[in-house]
């Protein structure tokens, strides 16, 4: 009797928009680093764009104002596709908590919200949830 072979593949499952986030791509979080220092002295802002759960990209919404005193978003301009998660901007002061701004603009929209602070390196940031509590988030390759 033949052997009857099952050569279905499973079919990989196209990746969700958002999700759940828990990690952060480092291609990702050295794209934020490198576009605060490009902002010097201002301020950078972008907003995070997750697949499964898993920062994969930094985008600077169209129309963005970015200043020395704030960053101010256009939230009208985010994708329709509920892959943007949070926002990302830079502290040109060094100090990466959240002002009293940034805990209102955590407060309207997203889960994930990253400040990373002059100098802007691999440990001079922070995350934060909706409410501005220091959250962990793993960075992955
Ligand atoms: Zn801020």
């Amino acid at each position: 009797m033949p052997v009857k072979i099952n050569r279905k593949v499973p079919r990989r499952e196209k990746p969700k928009p958002g999700g759940a986030v828990r990690a952060i791509r480092r291609s990702a979080l050295n794209l934020m680093l490198e576009s605060a220092k490009g902002a010097l002295p201002n301020e950078f802002a972008g907003v995070l764009r997750a697949y499964d759960g898993v920062v994969t990209e930094v985008m600077v919404l169209p129309g963005t104002e970015q200043g020395a005193q704030a960053a101010l978003y256009k939230f009208h301009m985010l994708p329709a596709d509920r892959s943007v998660v949070g926002t990302v901007h830079s502290h040109p002061s060094g100090n990466y908590w959240p002002s009293g701004a940034d805990l209102d603009l955590f407060d309207k929209f997203g889960t994930v919200h990253i400040i990373v602070g002059y100098p802007y390196n691999v440990n001079s940031w922070q995350a934060y949830d909706g409410r501005g509590r220091a959250r962990d988030i793993q960075v992955i390759e």
